[in-house]
């Protein structure tokens, strides 16, 4: 909040819109300004255009053959008395009206300031991953000489020491200065990939194999202005003539629309005549804004040509990078062209791709020009100058809680409409998923969820579901997997198998039994079509289990009438163990095999015999001890020093001294739960046996016993 108001009274020497508008915020929308939302009912396809040309503030949404502007009751007459089928939208201007009073950024919008504080901690949180740049200067930045205004910034993700050159994936925002959700979603973007790497296995590959570039403000002027309540959408450029209302209205106000300015189609819907103070003046020349060369500058930078330049020219299937510029609101995604009705020349991949977004995010996917015409587009321009495949969201409903420019923060993670965040998150990832050749993965089938459970030492069980439902439909024909090594670079394959039998549906799972690999690895999977399509990977990380019995006491003593035992056995879950007795005296009544943690069930025989015996249990491959009197037992001498213990309070090791005749058999078992023996509990002969006392939680002295050979040794603590 302190940085708003310091740039404020930045911005007030320059640029006196500002400060007027943050002085006036409560007072200026008075009643005959106060906006509305209007329905124009469009009589054929070329009213389309010569609606968009009249420069009003269009929402971007469309029902049908009706278009939405945010306008004014006495504008609403003007267009009716122009022979418009025009009527005021009730319930949505109710929703303007809300919306207008409401202090978005107490809800957890984040200013300008506050998001470039925001990238600027985390790359330097995580140094090899996150590097901010600045792309250029806002409009208020150049035009006061940098006494105002902004750095135009951005933030790059990707792992440092892998090498490139990696296909990027570059996602932008709030371009339309009042589409607030845009940036939020754009800076959890950024907080997933960086707080996921390492554990994530897309995350982490994406990020080594991967460049992503995140713009959350392209139009940060104008954001301030919003950031104030008012619904401004273009940049804050004063200088191509007066007049326009000052504080913005809806439908009047200074600027250009920066997403009608770029270079390319540049005025041939959106023109120079359109009314300046318009919502959708495109400037007076193309890519006339500091925002806009900016912008295509960075592309640029990031981006070869892909394209030719006839309009008829597809990008080729192997081009790489994809373009997604967030905007708000009626949940759609849109792609080229916006300036024509014409079908671009990538049209096919367009539509997958678009559908296959949809899929994730359940907004409608269209061609651009669907919603309306435009030209100037941030999007037509990245396919039509580069031939990446440039997409637009369109976020939020158009109706209810989450609709509109100012909706609830709490719409970012739920309500009724909402949940902006979780629904495109996975859209987003698929986006980077297919950056490296999206034109051409996007063909294929995707494996929409990938696990290893481990199966064994070693090894695992994969599983990978895949579908190519919004692909092309075609059936799937394989899939494989590869160990740590991608296929583009030139890793090995290895084919999976369809759990159902056979490839042959639009969804498979698929099945292969992975290892035996040691340690940590990553897992690739990628599945293909009927028609030899391979989709993008998916890929997850694997940790071995080194499979092992370990058994906590190694022996056990039985006097000569014999009786039950138990073997305490220790053994990760995936891994299996069996056991046998290697003594016809000693009997096994638990099952012979088994996996995970067990205890073990056995007998001992009486012994009829003079002589003390020792057998033993073979246990997972660890052998476990049985030691038995014989009927002369009672002749041994066994004696132990010390004759007792003191131990520290915060616990402490101790040992016992035995000494006996090489054929007597001693036992040393404990009465008390806090005392654990840490040596063989059992044996023949002299021997020291160890113990371990645990901290006493009590302020009082407390006494434990060992009976060792059927006598006491008793262990004092002291209090703590
Ligand atoms: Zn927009």
């Amino acid at each position: 909040m302190r940085h708003r108001l310091l740039l404020l009274v930045i911005v007030t020497f320059v640029v006196i819109s500002a400060t007027q508008l943050a002085a006036t915020l409560a007072g200026s929308q008075t009643a005959d300004r106060s906006p509305v939302v209007a329905r124009v009912t469009l009589g054929g396809p070329e009213d389309a255009g010569r609606f968009v040309r009249l420069g009003l503030d269009l929402l971007e949404m469309r029902q049908g053959n009706d278009l939405f502007i945010l306008t004014s009751p006495a504008q609403v007459e003007e267009l009716r008395a122009d022979g418009w089928a025009i009527r005021i939208d009730e319930p949505q201007t109710a929703l303007f009206k809300q919306q207008v009073s409401i202090n978005t950024y107490r809800g957890g919008y984040r200013t300008v300031a506050e998001m470039r504080d925001y990238v600027n901690s985390k790359a330097a949180q995580y140094p090899d991953l996150a590097e901010v740049f600045t792309y250029g200067q806002s409009y208020e930045k150049v035009h006061s000489g940098g006494a105002a205004g902004w750095d135009l910034f951005g933030i790059t993700l990707t792992n440092r020491q892998t090498p490139g050159p990696k296909p990027t994936f570059f996602l932008m925002a709030a371009i339309h200065a009042r589409e607030l959700t845009t940036s939020e979603l754009a800076l959890r973007f950024v907080d997933y990939l960086l707080s996921n790497y390492g554990t994530d296995g897309d995350v982490t590959w994406l990020l080594d194999e991967h460049k992503v570039v995140i713009v959350p403000a392209a139009n940060p002027d104008g954001r301030v202005i919003a950031e104030s309540g008012f619904y401004q959408r273009k940049n804050t450029n004063t200088t191509y003539g007066g007049g326009c209302a000052n504080p913005p209205t809806v439908s009047n106000q200074y600027g250009v629309d920066l997403n009608r300015n770029a270079d390319f189609k540049w005025g041939t819907i959106d023109t120079p005549t359109e009314p300046r103070c318009g919502q959708t003046y495109p400037g007076p020349t193309a890519a006339s804004e500091p925002e806009t060369t900016a912008i295509q500058n960075l592309v640029r930078s990031l981006f070869a040509d892909q394209r030719g330049p006839a309009d008829t020219d597809p990008a080729p299937l192997t081009a790489t990078g994809v373009f997604l510029t967030l905007h708000s609101y009626s949940n759609l995604v849109l792609w080229p062209w916006g300036w024509t009705s014409q079908a671009s020349p990538n049209n096919t991949s367009f539509t997958y791709m678009g559908t296959k977004f949809a899929s994730y995010n359940g907004f409608t996917p269209e061609q651009s020009v669907g919603l309306y015409p435009t030209s100037g587009t941030t999007d037509d321009w990245a396919y039509g100058e580069l031939g990446l495949a440039a997409m637009t969201f369109e976020v939020g409903p158009e109706s209810g809680t989450c609709a509109g420019f100012f909706p609830p923060f709490s719409c970012l993670d739920g309500n009724s409409g909402g949940s902006f965040w979780p629904r495109n998150l996975p859209a987003f990832i698929y986006a980077a998923r297919i950056a490296r050749a999206p034109y051409q993965l996007v063909l294929g089938p995707s494996p929409e969820s990938v696990t290893a459970a481990v199966s064994g030492e070693n090894t695992f069980d994969l599983r990978a579901q895949l579908s190519e439902q919004y692909n092309g439909g075609q059936a799937i024909s394989a899939a494989e997997y590869y160990v740590d090594t991608p296929p583009w670079r030139g890793g090995t394959p290895v084919a999976m198998s369809a759990l159902d039998g056979s490839f042959n549906g639009v969804t498979e799972t698929a099945a292969a039994s992975v290892g035996p690999l040691a340690g940590r690895h990553l897992i690739y999977v990628r599945g293909r079509d009927a028609l030899g399509n391979w989709g993008p990977v998916r890929a997850v990380f694997v940790n071995s289990v080194t499979c092992g019995v370990t058994l906590p006491a190694l022996s056990a003593g039985f006097d000569v009438s014999g009786g039950a035992g138990v073997i305490n056995l220790n053994s990760p879950d995936t891994c299996s163990w069996s056991l046998a007795s290697n003594d016809s005296w000693i009997v096994v009544t638990s099952a012979a095999a088994g996996s995970g943690n067990a205890a073990v069930n056995f007998e001992v025989r009486e012994n009829f015999a003079q002589q003390p015996r020792t057998g033993s249990v073979t246990v997972g491959g660890q052998v476990f001890t049985v030691n038995q009197a014989g009927t002369v037992q009672g002749g041994c001498a066994i004696s132990f020093t010390p004759a007792n213990q003191v131990v520290s309070p915060s616990g402490a090791n101790g040992a016992i001294n035995i000494t006996a005749a090489a054929d007597c058999l001693w036992t040393v078992t404990s009465r008390a739960s806090w005392i654990t023996i840490t040596s063989s509990p059992s044996g023949f002969g002299s021997a020291t046996v160890s113990f371990q006392a645990a901290p006493n939680p009590l302020s009082t002295t407390r006494k434990g016993v060992l009976m060792v050979a059927g006598q006491r040794f008793v262990v004092k603590q002291k209090g703590s």
